[in-house]
């Protein structure tokens, strides 16, 4: 059973604006879905069995977070592909639960899963949409297709040619996946793969597009080489991970500012993948480091050109940890020179157009689902305001409630 739920007292942000509303808001919650938003103090509708939150106008309501690339199946102390494939089922299932539960309780109402090799993680999506554990709202693409022996082969989703491609995007629909993903050039933890090399071309790519597209699926491709970037623009992918142009010497060393401008798509964004850890590889002993240099460089150009870019961590892979959105962001507004506001509408209603659920979730709006965070403090002038959460509200369920005033008094 959801509750009916209001929040009085804060001032609203509603995941598009340039600021906040400095009107202090009244918002129901009933069935799940945002029912009102209205002035604080208009006719109180308190009644029997609703929750009422009330908060001072210095705290801002806005939408969940909506991280567009995780993994839920993978556990970021675990540094290799080979170990974490050794992890038995029942145990990597328990890790998947507490990932959801630390998400959900972090304000990251709703995540994009980009890859595993068991479907284990449409069972997490399907029980979190039951009602039945705490967790993000998840899309799942499944296994990946991958060419032979190419990034992440291990999960199972190897394919060359036409006939072999249908085959595993098949598998995939019949295991209930919302999207396909595609490794369209090699990647990091893959031993043997060069992160600079396409693994399809061109044409390969439009083949998997179609033939997700006759199963009604969006299509999401890993690519980090420079000619990868250019395959998946042209082939009608709908987002773009990691796009970090990797040549020889790594992020951001193939960068081609004239490819910029083609990037520029309404129904194309870039997932780039920036996540918290980012924050310490800005700097080496007082320096600017090569790093921050050529990826401050290709994500500023994206961000001036106007490409589209939604917020995203790849949470999963080593030591990136799948609650650390909100941490992550202020990373990426760094990277890219993106306005608070700006990182927020790619973590919100940006991330959810990206998605396909703008009529779902990603701003706050009667009739759309009742994912909201409270934060103490303005994040649309200060980012940190999001490391300071004081409710979590996903599908209409209070999933985390801070009471400082309590905890202030425990602690006199
Ligand atoms: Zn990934």
């Amino acid at each position: 059973m959801t509750q009916q739920i209001e929040i009085d007292g804060a001032s609203p942000w509603d995941g598009v604006a340039t600021e906040r509303d400095e009107r202090p808001s009244r918002i129901r919650i009933s069935g799940g879905r945002i029912e009102s938003l209205l002035p604080s103090g208009s006719s109180s509708s308190d009644g029997e069995g609703v929750r009422v939150f009330r908060y001072s106008p210095t705290a801002t309501v806005l939408p969940g977070l909506i991280d567009c690339h995780v993994h839920m199946s993978l556990d970021p102390l675990v540094f290799s592909a080979d170990e974490q494939m050794r992890i038995p089922s029942e145990k990597v299932w328990a890790g998947m639960q507490q990932r959801a539960l630390a998400m959900v309780q972090a304000g990251i109402t709703t995540a994009r899963d980009l890859g595993a090799g068991k479907w284990m993680e449409i069972a997490l999506r399907d029980r979190i949409g039951r009602g039945e554990l705490p967790g993000p709202r998840l899309l799942c693409v499944g296994q990946p297709l991958t060419s032979p022996g190419g990034h992440c082969h291990f999960w199972g989703g190897e394919a060359r040619g036409d006939e072999a491609v249908r085959r595993v995007i098949a598998r995939q629909v019949e295991h209930r996946v919302d999207w396909i993903k595609v490794m369209a050039t090699g990647g990091v933890f893959t031993k043997g793969t060069d992160v600079s090399k396409p693994q399809y071309d061109e044409a390969e790519l439009r083949g998997i597009v179609a033939a997700a597209g006759e199963h009604g699926r969006h299509v999401a491709a890993h690519c980090h080489g420079t000619a990868g970037i250019r395959n998946a623009f042209a082939s009608g992918v709908r987002t773009v991970e990691h796009c970090s142009f990797a040549g020889s010497d790594g992020f951001g060393s193939d960068f081609d500012p004239s490819f910029v401008p083609q990037m520029v798509r309404d129904d194309v964004w870039v997932s780039s993948t920036v996540n918290a850890t980012w924050g310490r590889r800005r700097e080496k002993d007082g320096k600017p480091t090569p790093f921050w240099e050529r990826m401050s460089t290709c994500l500023g150009a994206l961000r001036r050109e106007g490409v589209g870019l939604v917020a995203s961590t790849d949470a999963g892979i080593p030591g990136v940890q799948h609650h650390q959105l909100p941490e992550a962001l202020a990373v990426f507004a760094r990277y890219a020179g993106l306005s608070p506001v700006e990182a927020l509408r790619s973590a919100t209603s940006e991330a959810a157009r990206a998605l396909g659920l703008e009529g779902e979730t990603g701003r706050l709006q009667p009739g759309l689902a009742a994912d909201l965070i409270v934060v103490e403090g303005d994040p649309t002038l200060d980012l940190s305001a999001l490391l300071r959460p004081r409710l979590v509200v996903a599908a209409g369920r209070v999933v985390f409630e801070a009471n400082w005033d309590l905890a202030r008094e425990r602690a006199d």
